[in-house]
C-alpha cells in the first residue's frame, strides 16, 4: 500500500467536484496540495466518436443501473467530468419556492442567486436561437400552440455548438460546458491534480482507501500506476454524486450515526414517447432540446420537453415488440419525441443501499401520484403530438402502445391511458437525475451535512453533489449542485486558517 499526503482530496469530478476543484485551484499558489481522486477514465476530445455502443463506455453500468425491482433505470457518468459529460446543459435555476421548501436553515435563494448569476457567466449560459431548432423542436411548438399549452425556451450552456445532435453520447465539439470543458481544465492548470481510474474504497478519519486501476484503451493515464493507495488529507470532499457518495459512506459504516444516509431519494423518474410523423424530419441538426411546456408543473407535477435520441436507446423506449417495433422502427427519421420528467417526493424508503458484495443498490418505488403523472403527461403528449401531424403515437401506458386516433374509438385519450394499464417494468421508466442520500439539515438524527456541506460532527468531511438534496429541486439539477459546491469551496476558503493548522 502507498501512502500519499495532500491537503484537500476531492472524491469524484462531475458537477460537484469539479466545480470544488476549479474553486479551490487558486490556494495551489498558496502552496496547498490538492488532488481530485476519479474512479472514471480521463477521455480526451478524440475518443468521442457519438457512435452510441461505443459511447456506453462513459456511464456506470452502460448508463442501465437497474433499480432493485428492475422497473427504472439510473443514467450517470463514470469519467474524468462525471455526469456533465453526457448531460445535455439544460440550465434551471432552482426555483425560489423549491428552496424555501427545503427549509435548510442557513440555505436562502437570495444566497443562491448571485452564485446561480456567477456560475451562467462562467458556463456561457444561453437562450438558443432559432438556428438551433431543429424539426422535433419546432413541432412540438407548433403542437403545444395548437392545443392551447405554453411554449418556454430551454437555457442551454453551449458555446459555438456544431449541431450534431448526439449530446448525452459526450459532445465531440466540446461545445458543451461540462466541467471537463471548464472547471478541470482551470483547476489542473492551477497545479490542481487529477488522478483518472481512482476508485475510492474506503473512508477513515483524514484518509480514504484507493485502488488505481489500469487506464483503458483510448483515455489518457494518469500520474499513478496501478495499486493499492491510502491518501491522507486535512480536509476531505465527497462528489461522488447521489450514488457514490451514499454507498462509500454506508460502506465506511456512517449509517450508525446517520439513520437519514441513503434514504429520500428522488430521481425526477422520466420517460421518452413518440409520435410518427408523415414525413422525415431532422432531428440530429440543431440542438435536441430547446423548449419545454411548464403547464402541468404544479399538478399533476410533471414538464414536457423536447428530445431526441439514438438507435438503441429509441428501441427500449418505445416498449414494443415484433412488427410494431419494426414499424416504429423503421420510421425512426419521422420520429417526434417528448421527454416526461415527474416531480417525485422524497420518501424516505426510496434509498441507496449496499447488497451482500456492499455494492450500490437503488431501491426505489414509483408512488401512485408518479404514475398518475405519468399517464396525464401520456395523454397530453399524444395530444401535442396529434396537432402537430403525427398519424400515430407511441404511448408505452396506453390500452395499445402504438395507436391512431381511429383505435381511441371514442374514447378520451385520458381514459385510454390510465394507471390500469400502467405496467410497472414494461413500462420503461429512466432517470439521469439522482437526488438525496446525503441531505443538508440540521441534525444528525435526521440529515448528514449542515447547510454548508460539512459532515455534522466531522470538521474534516465535507459533501458537494447532489446527494446533498434534502427533496426534488424540480427542475433539472446542474445548476444547483454546482452552487452547492460553490458554497462548500467558500467555507473552506474561508476557515483555511483552522483547518491547515
Ligand atoms: C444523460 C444525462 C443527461 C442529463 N442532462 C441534464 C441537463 O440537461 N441538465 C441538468 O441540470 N442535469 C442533467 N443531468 C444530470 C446532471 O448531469 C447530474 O445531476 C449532475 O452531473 C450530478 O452531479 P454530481 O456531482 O452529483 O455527480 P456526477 O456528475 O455524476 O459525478 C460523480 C463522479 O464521481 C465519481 N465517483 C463516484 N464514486 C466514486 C468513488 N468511490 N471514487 C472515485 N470517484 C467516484 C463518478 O465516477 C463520477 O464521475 C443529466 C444526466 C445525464 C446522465
Amino acid at each position: 500500500m502507498t501512502h500519499l499526503y495532500y491537503d484537500v482530496l476531492i472524491v469524484g469530478s462531475g458537477a460537484g467536484g469539479g466545480t470544488v476543484a476549479g474553486r479551490l485551484a487558486p490556494l495551489v499558489a498558496d502552496g496547498l496540495k490538492i488532488a481530485v481522486l476519479e474512479a472514471g477514465p480521463h477521455f480526451p476530445k478524440e475518443y468521442f466518436t457519438q457512435r452510441e455502443i461505443e459511447m456506453f463506455d462513459l456511464f456506470e453500468s452502460g448508463g442501465a443501473f437497474p433499480s432493485a425491482d428492475g422497473s427504472i433505470t439510473a443514467s450517470f457518468g463514470k469519467a474524468l467530468g462525471g455526469s456533465t459529460l453526457m448531460y445535455t446543459g439544460v440550465t434551471f435555476r432552482l426555483p425560489d419556492s423549491v428552496c424555501e421548501d427545503w427549509g435548510v436553515e442557513g440555505l436562502s435563494s437570495s444566497d443562491l442567486k448571485s452564485r446561480f448569476e456567477k456560475l451562467e457567466k462562467e458556463l456561457n449560459v444561453i437562450e438558443p436561437g432559432i438556428e438551433l431548432e431543429n424539426d422535433n423542436n419546432r413541432l412540438f411548438k407548433e403542437g403545444c400552440e395548437k392545443i392551447g399549452l405554453s411554449v418556454k425556451k430551454i437555457p442551454l450552456n453551449i458555446k459555438n455548438c456544431e449541431q450534431m445532435g448526439f449530446c448525452n453520447l459526450g459532445c465531440a465539439g466540446s461545445n458543451k460546458q461540462g466541467t471537463l470543458s471548464v472547471q478541470l481544465p482551470q483547476a489542473s492548470k492551477a497545479g490542481v491534480e487529477l488522478i483518472p481510474n481512482c476508485k475510492v474504497t474506503d473512508i477513515f478519519e483524514k484518509r480514504v482507501r484507493a485502488y488505481v486501476s489500469r487506464t483503458p484503451q483510448g483515455s489518457l493515464s494518469g500520474n499513478l500506476n496501478e495499486g493499492s493507495y491510502e491518501f491522507h488529507a486535512k480536509i476531505i470532499v465527497l462528489a461522488g454524486g447521489t450514488i457514490g457518495t451514499s454507498s462509500l459512506l454506508l460502506k465506511s459504516g456512517f449509517k450508525k450515526e446517520f439513520p437519514a444516509l441513503g434514504s429520500y431519494i428522488t430521481v425526477h423518474p422520466a420517460m421518452t414517447v413518440y409520435g410518427i410523423y408523415p414525413d422525415k424530419i431532422k432531428n440530429y441538426k440543431g440542438f435536441p432540446k430547446i423548449y419545454y411546456s411548464p403547464d402541468y408543473s404544479q399538478k399533476p407535477g410533471y414538464y414536457l420537453e423536447t428530445a431526441f435520441y439514438y438507435p438503441f436507446i429509441t428501441s427500449k423506449n418505445l416498449s414494443l415488440w415484433g412488427k410494431d417495433l419494426k414499424h416504429a422502427m423503421n420510421n425512426y427519421n419521422n420520429l417526434m419525441a417528448i421527454l416526461i420528467l415527474v416531480h417525485d417526493e422524497a420518501l424516505e424508503d426510496n434509498r441507496v443501499k449496499l447488497n451482500w458484495k456492499k455494492e450500490p443498490v437503488l431501491d426505489y418505488k414509483l408512488s401512485d401520484a408518479a404514475i398518475r403523472a405519468f399517464c396525464d403527461a401520456q395523454a397530453k403528449a399524444s395530444k401535442i403530438f396529434f396537432a402537430a401531424g403525427c398519424n400515430e403515437v407511441v404511448m408505452p401506458a396506453a390500452e395499445k402502445t402504438l395507436f391512431s386516433k381511429a383505435d381511441l374509438k371514442g374514447k378520451e385519450l385520458e381514459a385510454f391511458i390510465t394507471p390500469k394499464t400502467f405496467i410497472p417494468n414494461k413500462v420503461p421508466i429512466a432517470t439521469a437525475h439522482l437526488q438525496g442520500g446525503c441531505r443538508m439539515g440540521k441534525e444528525s438524527n435526521d440529515s448528514v451535512t449542515d447547510c454548508w456541506g460539512k459532515v455534522h460532527g466531522r470538521d474534516w468531511l465535507y459533501i458537494a453533489d447532489g446527494s446533498l438534496f434534502p427533496k426534488s429541486s424540480h427542475v433539472n439539477p446542474y445548476l444547483t449542485i454546482m452552487a452547492l459546491a460553490d458554497r462548500v469551496s467558500e467555507r473552506l476558503i474561508t476557515t483555511k486558517d483552522k483547518w491547515l493548522t
